[in-house]
């Protein structure tokens, strides 16, 4: 006769009761087995970008819920490593791997924001009054301190007063394209977060 310790008579029991309630209910192992299991990201939209967080740059694929349709906003749901991506091959750093939580914390800045000078708060600003103020503080800054020669007459052609920092979450194109801009203002402070 087998013999069963206390605690190996209730896992033995309690299998046996719950298996053959399920049976009782209906429930098949062999169809749930066969079972087609629903590919989580069938219906999504996926977009690819590149991680905020560091200068390597790597690739991600994010995928949304949303059909698309009038008054609704696309979700994402879902990122993994792009696995086409020639940074990273698929694989994220713990950091790329939360970025889901990145994106949807309540913390994070979606929207330009304006503190005036000795003020201690932020106000909200429109795309358009942001890009605006950007373009006019820079107009200004060059107007005054662009120098074409230095004082011995050498042309030099600078911008020094100003510098930029691009964003990791462009593309390779899109950071050639910054490079060249800012590079035609004269500007010689400038950098890229990611190395793309
Ligand atoms: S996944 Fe990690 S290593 Fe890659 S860019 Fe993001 S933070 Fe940097």
């Amino acid at each position: 006769m087998v013999q069963y310790s206390r605690r190996q008579f209730m896992q033995v029991t309690g299998s046996t009761l719950a298996g053959s309630s399920l049976a009782l209910m209906g429930f098949s192992p062999t169809n749930a087995l066969a079972e087609v299991r629903q590919y989580k990201l069938a219906a999504t939209t996926v977009t690819r970008q590149t991680c905020t967080y560091c200068s390597v740059g790597c690739g991600v694929l994010m995928y949304s819920l949303g059909d698309g349709s009038k008054n609704t906003r696309l979700s994402i749901m879902h990122i993994e490593g792009d696995p086409d991506h020639p940074v990273n091959r698929g694989t994220l750093c713990p950091k790329g791997a939360g970025l889901l939580d990145f994106i949807h914390s309540p913390n994070r800045l979606q929207f330009p924001e304006y503190r005036a000078p000795g003020s201690n708060e932020w106000k909200r600003l429109s795309w358009d009054d942001a890009l605006t103020r950007i373009s006019k503080l820079l107009k200004d800054d060059r107007d005054a301190n662009f120098v074409e020669k230095t004082e011995d007459g050498l042309t030099v052609n600078r911008w020094i007063t100003t510098g930029m920092l691009a964003a990791s979450a462009s593309s390779n194109e899109a950071g050639y394209v910054t490079h060249k801009v800012a590079r035609s203002w004269g500007l010689l402070a400038l950098d890229n977060q990611a190395r793309v």
